[in-house]
């Protein structure tokens, strides 16, 4: 007889009674672990350093105020990610607002909340925030998004001297960058700390990081030569997590001695002032800490295929659809019974391309039965959608024993709410 499978010491049938599936549930300790596993490593006797979470990887009160707790700060990117972090408490100098079409209603609420740095994207941003400090009266920290010219996908890394990127300036664009230094130098509110740059997501080689922190040192040396101090490196994030056996991501120990040994070193070659580092992990935060929970409804078989459907989809797990994002799965009920059976693992949205899993494999399933599936803890609940109107999960956090609900399901209720008959004109 096997033992139904549990996350937090919380059993995950008894918690299917209660919340109802699909149900999103993150094991806590996990994500504290890697919370203290980048506080802990992310020193160095050089610089002062900070562990910035990237929200957007999946906000909510909760996790806001766990991240704050562990003594890093939140990046955001809206001024709705901005308002779920201030009311969860998180103070808004440890808060990073990033963007690059932050609109004047964002900037404002940001010089507002008295945000710890804003991070310019372009040069008309620049003089729209520049204006905006004026009228308010706001100091503000700023921070400059750099193309770099590395690009970064899970296991390669290209040096491209042109990249189309909407992000930031390129590091080749020096008239681009010194008209924004410029206007921030124009500025009595606006304080030029130092550089940002972000290399891409699901990172797996070390040296995509090297050639960051190497095209950031050269563009830092020029800058410091035309007189403006670097003082902050702002690295981004990227961080790969585990969705299958087959991610072997760099433990975070080692890139963490990976990226300040380099920033060292290229502070050490080339005289740099740079004084702190930032790295902003999303996924690698809470990705491996979700679990989402369905239950099978029907089968059907194709010549091609044996499908299990499940009652949630692309609605709640936009990834496989997106970009052929791949995941693991276990039989909740039966997790320890040999997995001899071959399943593709479809949602019930409207959309052929609504599978979550092409080649799930489990033991015999049926009707009724339990599905997780694994590391559904970043950019799933933060991506998902009301298509079919399914309703957005459930989130519950587990931690030895309890079971904390923190998100409620949405249902037809939350729907019709919004609806209105107004007149406008
Ligand atoms: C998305 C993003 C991150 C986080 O990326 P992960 O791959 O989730 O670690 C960090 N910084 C910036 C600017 C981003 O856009």
């Amino acid at each position: 007889m096997s033992e139904v499978m549990q996350i937090g010491g919380v059993d995950l049938r008894r918690l299917a009674q209660k919340v109802g599936t699909p149900f999103l549930i993150y094991d806590e300790t996990k994500v504290e672990q890697k919370l203290q596993a980048f506080r802990h490593h992310f020193v160095h006797p050089e610089f002062e350093t900070q562990v910035v979470y990237a929200g957007k990887a999946f906000l909510c009160g909760k996790i806001v105020r766990m991240v704050h707790e562990a003594g890093c700060g939140l990046d955001v990117v809206s001024g709705g990610e901005l308002a779920v972090a201030l009311h969860a408490g998180m103070p808004a100098g440890h808060i990073v607002m990033h963007g690059n079409n932050k609109t004047p209603q964002e900037l404002t609420a940001a010089l507002e909340a008295g945000v710890g740095l804003i991070v310019l994207d372009n040069v008309q941003e620049c003089r729209a925030l520049a204006e905006l400090a004026q009228r308010l009266q706001r100091h503000v920290n700023v921070l400059l998004r750099i193309n770099p010219g590395v690009e970064a996908h899970t296991h390669e890394y290209i040096v491209t001297a042109h990249i189309d990127s909407k992000f930031g300036v390129s590091a080749a664009d020096t008239k681009g960058w010194e008209a924004i230094l410029k206007t921030v130098e124009a500025s009595p509110w606006l304080h030029f700390r130092g550089l940002h740059a972000h290399i891409g997501s699901q990172i797996f080689e070390p040296q995509a990081f090297e050639a960051e922190i190497e095209a950031l040192g050269a563009l830092s040396k020029e800058m410091q030569e035309k007189g403006y101090s670097v003082g902050v490196w702002d690295l981004g994030g990227g961080f790969a997590a585990r969705y299958t056996e087959e991610d072997a991501p760099i433990p975070v120990e080692q890139v963490c001695k990976t990226i300040l040994n380099a920033c060292c070193a290229q502070k050490a070659a080339l005289s740099l002032d740079v004084q702190k580092v930032m790295i902003e992990p999303g996924r690698s935060i809470v990705g491996e800490a979700g679990t989402t929970v369905y239950t099978v409804g029907w089968f059907k078989s194709t010549p091609g295929k044996e499908y299990l459907f499940v009652d949630g989809g692309m609605a709640d797990n936009i990834r496989p659809a997106l970009y052929q994002a791949k995941y693991d799965c276990t039989a909740v009920d039966a997790p320890n019974t040999p997995a001899d059976h071959t399943y593709t693992v479809a949602g019930k949205c409207c959309e052929s391309g609504d599978i979550l899993i092409e080649q799930a494999h489990l033991p015999e399933m049926k009707t009724g039965d339990l599905l997780a599936v694994h590391t559904t803890g970043a950019y799933c609940y933060s991506m998902s959608s009301n298509y079919n109107h399914l309703g957005r999960v459930p989130v519950v956090f587990a931690k030895d024993g309890r079971a904390e609900l923190v998100i409620r399901r949405e249902t037809a209720q939350d729907f019709v709410r919004l609806e209105c008959q107004e007149a406008l004109e």
